[in-house]
């Protein structure tokens, strides 16, 4: 089968012919329906992420934002069948530590990183392994097609997980989202779907617009102002309800903490990159004096995609609104070649594997 093949980091990548996967006893093979690009690939290509587990030996195979149809079930699952369509979370899960057992299975203490770490060759390819597929198998509701399952990808559900859950954005609250690329456009449209006044920050004025379109009720272009949180304080009256950090450098990330008014909560979402290396300095005594939380927030766990499902099916998410293009597999890598500097906008889907 055709897959998108890192050989060596930043060098370019190139689609090979590789082994199809066998299911392990408690595995599950999936054809690829679709799979988004997402910055974290870019991460990955270039070696960031040592510092989090992340970093591959090549070669292996890019991709962790699939949907898929299971066309092979290992001897040992018993409730995912063949021909089930499925929603694949990127971070997989045990099922048996204490964390998994306690509904955190998102932050499994054996968890293993699809398409970042060598035990999951990732979804850039024809078909996907998933280990431990009761657990990690999502089943989708009939009423959710293959094209809007494909927008369900890491950055959609790591931000459900990051507003519904971490975040815990409630109706009315101001929600600042600084960075509005696919993790940072799909907070805004979350948070606007559960009752938030959002407001997007990013240097690109596309993507503002796009946060708009999103339902963004003001935005903020950084590169227009001498301090982007001070004028969040403005827009809101003295400060977030709720900031987020979608991008994971050092300026969005003080940014946003600085957006926050007293009592507010931070939730990071975007891992650092090279020049960050997982530690950014911050104003902790204001955390003290503000009474600030930071929350961190890693993909979703399995057990709750049904609640993102059901708002989904009743047409108060739509992950297809995110969606730019979608683009065989042979795109994939001058799809993250582009991201190198930015100038990608929303979240193109691969959903051609064999051509
Ligand atoms: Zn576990
Ligand atoms: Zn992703």
């Amino acid at each position: 089968m055709q897959a998108v093949v890192l050989e060596e980091f930043q060098e370019p990548l190139e689609v090979q012919e590789v082994d199809r996967p066998e299911p392990e006893p408690h595995g599950v093979v999936a054809k690829v329906e679709g799979c988004g690009v997402c910055r974290s690939d870019w991460h990955c290509w270039q070696g960031d992420w040592d510092w989090f587990g992340y970093r591959p030996d090549p070669p292996h195979i890019l991709g962790h934002e699939p949907t898929g149809t299971v066309v092979d079930v290992g001897d040992e699952v018993e409730n995912i069948e063949e021909g089930q369509e499925i929603a694949i979370p990127f971070n997989f899960a045990c099922g048996k530590c204490s964390l998994c057992r306690n509904g955190r299975e998102n932050i499994c203490e054996n968890h293993i990183g699809l398409g970042f770490m060598n035990e999951a060759p990732g979804a850039f390819a024809e078909e996907v392994h998933i280990p431990n597929g009761d657990i990690n198998a999502v089943p989708l509701p009939d009423g959710i097609d293959a094209e809007t399952a494909a927008g369900c990808g890491c950055r959609f559900m790591t931000s459900y997980h990051g507003m519904a859950h971490q975040g815990d954005v409630g109706n009315g609250e101001d929600v600042v989202v600084h960075g509005c690329g696919g993790i940072g456009l799909s907070a805004v449209h979350i948070a606007n779907a559960l009752g938030a006044n959002v407001i997007g920050v990013d240097l690109m004025d596309e993507k503002l617009a796009r946060a708009e379109d999103l339902g963004a009720v003001a935005t903020v272009n950084a590169s227009e102002v001498d301090d982007p949180a001070a004028e969040v304080r403005d827009i809101t009256n003295g400060g977030a309800d709720v900031s987020v950090d979608a991008l994971g450098i050092e300026t969005t990330c003080r940014n946003a903490v600085d957006s926050l008014g007293k009592g507010g909560r931070h939730v990071q979402i975007g891992l650092t990159t090279s020049d960050e290396q997982g530690e950014i300095p911050l104003p902790t005594d204001e955390f003290v004096a503000k009474e600030i939380e930071f929350v961190g927030s890693l993909g979703l766990q399995p057990s709750r995609y049904s609640e993102m499902l059901d708002m989904i099916e009743t047409g108060k998410l739509d992950p297809t609104a995110l969606v730019e293009d979608t683009i065989d597999i042979h795109q994939v890598p001058e799809e993250l070649e582009a991201m190198t500097e930015f100038n990608t906008v929303g979240i193109p889907v691969c959903n051609d594997f064999s051509s």
